[in-house]
């Protein structure tokens, strides 16, 4: 692969960075990662990913725009609501970045279209508003050995996880949340709200665990929880240990 001259200008505040240089802008456009869900999470994740230049990204969702997703929602504009949310957004992308592969998907994420969908990226980044779906996720990395990085938001408040499943010591979410939620389908956001920037805040360090998993750079999150309290502004990291009694250890579901 050799650069053209337009990459080279467009990318040439991280080829000058001595962690990415030349090579790690190109494994950054050799890699392709599917984003599941265009929503608050998924547009800044979305943005900054094909930004940065990574080769082939992939939108799952099922959703029209609506006007009460504006106000976090950003890759989108009023002019937008009714439309399909995967095509409009991977419609931005490509006047972002016309140097990259895109792909929308406007379907919900089920286990019966899971492997067809997601069988040809290298990593997953969940942006998605329910358990059902995160949990769907974690098994179908889980079994195919894939990177998961996830994110989730509600209120003031915001998580990150990692999960490499490549490393047989990664924990999953069953680890961390060993039994499905009572209501998985239910959209948090919706039912206790959430403050727009938090999907900015959040989104963006998915984004950025995104890149430093595809460059093998800094300190993996893979292991750990990131807890977002956006109103002390406090961050920690927690520490999240391999259940030996979870499914990912071999125990039935
Ligand atoms: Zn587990």
């Amino acid at each position: 692969m050799k650069f053209t001259k337009k990459q080279i200008d467009r990318y040439s505040r991280q080829i000058i960075l001595k962690k990415i240089g030349v090579i790690g802008q190109k494994k950054l456009l050799k890699s392709s990662i599917l984003i599941v869900g265009a929503g608050g999470l998924g547009s800044p994740i979305a943005i900054y990913l094909a930004a940065v230049g990574i080769g082939k990204i992939g939108i799952v969702d099922k959703d029209n725009v609506e006007i009460s997703n504006l106000s976090r929602q950003i890759i989108f504009i009023s002019n937008d609501i009714k439309k399909k949310k995967s095509t409009t957004a991977i419609n931005k992308l490509r006047k972002i970045n016309p140097d990259i592969q895109l792909k929308s998907f406007n379907t919900k994420l089920t286990i019966k279209n899971i492997n067809q969908i997601a069988k040809n990226f290298d990593l997953i980044v969940d942006g998605s508003d329910n358990f059902r779906t995160r949990f769907l996720i974690n098994d179908f990395c889980l079994k195919n050995k894939k990177i998961l990085v996830s994110g989730a938001i509600s209120k003031f408040d915001g998580q990150v996880y990692t999960f490499n499943f490549s490393n047989k010591k990664s924990p999953c979410l069953r680890c961390f949340i060993p039994k499905m939620p009572s209501y998985p389908d239910i959209d948090n956001c919706e039912y206790e709200g959430v403050l727009g920037t938090l999907g900015g805040i959040i989104g963006t360090i998915q984004a950025n665990e995104v890149v430093k998993e595809i460059l093998g750079i800094g300190d993996t999150l893979c292991g750990y929880i990131l807890i977002i309290d956006a109103l002390k502004l406090t961050f920690r990291k927690i520490k999240l240990n391999k259940r030996s009694d979870c499914y990912c250890y071999g125990k039935k579901k």
